[in-house]
């Protein structure tokens, strides 16, 4: 057998990008009669038909997956806000990393792109407020400034942009893929386009080894189906949890809370 991953899937079947070769492949019954489903980012086992063709054996175990996009094995998430128009919501910021983190996705990192449109003072309070705790890269698509560094911290990963429409993810997939150019820029066009199609979840080839999750769906979120506490997600509570004088602790007006004084 040979071992691949799935790389995009339309109407039950699914296309295996192999060390060799993308393979289109059917599944077995057994699947649909466990009800499993594979999904794109999925590490599969295939065996060869003699058409050319393939059948997915075995699915690998996933070590995450996100359910709009559904894609599964994702190793990189980057939280893409733009400094101005529209700026940037810390409310929202906070959600994104929050999802992330209960995701157990490896690399989170922050994309502040349109930093033309910033002042320096804009600049420095943001890498204020998360550079001690999220790698931050400053970007802008109009300037060439950042794009490299972005793809270096992509390089061999599957990455998944998120954040709110208009900040910038296509142009700055675009800047990073120039013969790609996947999406326009022009927001009501990609509104029309998900409103007359369904368009799939695809793992994007950006280059050897590394892909990029083109999808438009990951824009906005909820995190209501978290459990109760949401703490461990804050990356940087995480060395003082559990030494609060409540073991439930809320740390909003409890006494002897460490979080709090660690503020
Ligand atoms: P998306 O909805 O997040 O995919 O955002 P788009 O890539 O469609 O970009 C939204 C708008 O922001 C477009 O009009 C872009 O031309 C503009 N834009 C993208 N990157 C930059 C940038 O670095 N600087 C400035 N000033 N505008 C940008
Ligand atoms: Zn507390």
């Amino acid at each position: 057998m040979i071992q691949g991953r799935i790389v995009k899937g339309i109407g039950g079947l699914y296309f295996v990008d192999t060390n060799s070769r993308v393979i289109e492949c059917s599944i077995r019954g057994i699947f649909r009669k466990n009800k499993i489903t594979p999904t794109v980012g999925d590490y599969v086992k295939i065996s060869l038909l003699e058409d050319n063709k393939g059948i997915i054996e075995e699915i690998l175990e996933r070590k995450n997956i996100l359910i709009r996009p559904r894609v599964s094995n994702i190793d990189c998430a980057i939280i893409t806000f733009s400094i101005i128009s529209p700026s940037i919501n810390i409310d929202l910021l906070d959600r994104f990393l929050i999802l992330a983190e209960s995701q157990n996705i490896e690399n989170i990192l922050i994309c502040i792109n349109k930093c033309d449109l910033a002042s320096q003072e804009d600049i420095n309070n943001i890498k204020s407020l998360y550079g001690n705790i999220y790698p931050i890269v400053f970007t802008s698509t109009l300037k060439n400034i950042g794009i490299q560094d972005l793809k270096n911290l992509m390089d061999k990963k599957v990455t998944v942009f998120a954040g709110p429409s208009g900040v910038g993810k296509s142009s700055l997939i675009n800047a990073m893929l120039p013969n790609a150019s996947l999406r326009t820029g022009d927001i009501s066009k990609k509104v029309e386009r998900g409103k007359h199609t369904t368009r799939q979840v695809e793992l994007l080839e950006a280059w050897e080894h590394t892909y990029i999750v083109d999808s438009p769906g990951f824009t906005s979120l909820s995190i209501d189906f978290l459990e109760n506490s949401i703490d461990v997600y804050f990356k940087e509570f995480r060395q003082f949890l559990g030494n609060c004088k409540f073991y439930d602790c809320k740390h909003i007006h409890e006494p002897s809370c460490v979080i709090k004084e660690q503020v």
